[in-house]
């Protein structure tokens, strides 16, 4: 069965675009087209960024090489921000950085236009889980690492992803697949990080996705979310997809440190923008500096 409250999101269900890319507009799909082709390939328009700031150039978690970086005007981009985290320093979220285990991985497959924006939620995920690996999409150059891995009969990964077009109704499972994967093997969680374009257009257009079960997220939760608009309370963020498929999975702890996590995120960030310092902790913040000990 269709849940039609999922069915119409995402993994990464943000269809507005966010405040912090200081404009209102939503990217063009000419404009995502261009962004995840990868920046080693001609260009027909040609780009006069490609080359600058070697420094820039290379994506820390993958070592591909970047897009071109737009310009940015981030809402409230002249507040200083923590190194650590990359939040504003008046509310730093690097005391609360704690860690759980979790047999089940997360690996996210990152759209290109989503690396850059601060209140992107899937580097949460990585914060929490330290196996958590993070690939940028190029729709024509598929990462080699990520081919690899999927390649490796070690892991057991399943696209999470929306049971809502009947073409790959044969492929759909459920969050049971994930328990009975074999002790032996490593369930993974592939989660599509990006708008619900950006992911749709990662599921549609990335052969080496086409052979994996998809498990689709069925949950009555609502987000909680509040630092980009969305169309509807029932679209998930890509860290309370994670948490809540985590939590399916078996993985109450790591669940609960993510959520955790992600809602001193979510309390932190909007608190700043109000220019508001959070003096008292959130009880989810007395649990995580405990965890920390
Ligand atoms: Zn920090």
């Amino acid at each position: 069965m269709c849940d039609s409250r999922f069915a119409d999101s995402a993994p990464s269900q943000q269809d507005a675009r966010s405040e912090d890319s200081g404009s209102t507009q939503e990217a063009s799909a000419t404009e995502e087209a261009s962004a995840d082709r990868h920046p080693g390939e001609p260009s027909a328009v040609g780009d006069p960024h490609l080359g600058e700031s070697p420094s820039l150039d290379r994506d820390p978690a993958t070592g591909h090489p970047r897009p071109p970086r737009r310009e940015f005007k981030a809402r409230g981009s002249f507040v200083t921000r923590c190194a650590g985290c990359n939040l504003p320093e008046l509310n730093c979220l690097c005391p609360y950085q704690a860690k759980a285990d979790s047999r089940v991985q997360v690996w996210l497959i990152t759209h290109p236009l989503e690396h850059h924006k601060p209140t992107n939620t899937g580097r949460l995920i990585a914060d929490v889980l330290a196996p958590t690996r993070v690939f940028t999409w190029y729709r024509t150059t598929p990462d080699e690492k990520l081919l690899a891995l999927l390649a490796d009969e070690r892991y057991a990964p399943f696209v999470v992803f929306p049971d809502d077009q009947p073409d790959y109704a044969d492929r759909v499972v459920e969050v049971e697949a994930v328990r009975r994967v074999p002790r032996e093997r490593i369930p993974v969680l592939i989660l599509l990080d990006g708008t619900w374009r950006q992911a749709r257009r990662i599921f549609r257009k990335s052969p080496y996705l086409e052979r994996l079960p998809v498990l689709p997220l069925r949950t009555d939760r609502l987000t909680r979310y509040r630092l980009r608009k969305s169309a509807s309370q029932a679209h998930l963020c890509t860290a309370e997809v994670a948490a809540e498929l985590l939590r399916q999975s078996g993985e109450e702890d790591a669940a609960s440190v993510l959520d955790d996590y992600f809602d001193v995120f979510n309390d932190s960030y909007a608190a700043s923008r109000r220019y508001h310092k959070i003096e008292t902790p959130s009880p989810a913040m007395r649990r995580l500096a405990a965890r920390r000990g």
